[in-house]
């Protein structure tokens, strides 16, 4: 239950934001690697369960998935990879070094403000 860990600290996160804002929380933005092994669907549905009756009830979690970076051993091009097609955006060389995955990352919290 990988996405209730991740739900669990989101949780925490957001209700201590909100907190020092004195706000309500309506949404969050959140982005991770493709490769990390987060069901966006599983995360939101751990998120609603354990947010009920606490002040994160109702926030609308938004999953961003980035895309996976590569360097170019060829020409040194930083690029997203297309799974489809990887290769240099710039040469076209399959010689090239995946980056590190992007971690599960909250980018943003919306907050209510009246
Ligand atoms: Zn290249």
């Amino acid at each position: 239950m990988h996405e209730m860990v991740v739900a669990q600290s989101l949780l925490v996160t957001i209700s201590d934001e909100a907190a020092k804002h004195k706000a309500k929380p309506i949404g969050a933005k959140i982005s991770c690697g493709r490769l990390n092994p987060v069901n966006d669907e599983a995360l939101c549905f751990a998120f609603e369960a354990i947010a009920k009756g606490t002040p994160c009830e109702g926030v609308k979690l938004k999953v961003e998935h980035k895309p996976i970076q590569a360097r170019c051993k060829n020409c040194g091009q930083g690029f997203d990879i297309e799974l489809s097609c990887p290769r240099c955006s710039k040469c076209g060389s399959e010689n090239f070094e995946l980056l590190p995955d992007v971690p599960l990352m909250l980018e943003e919290i919306e907050l209510q403000t009246d």
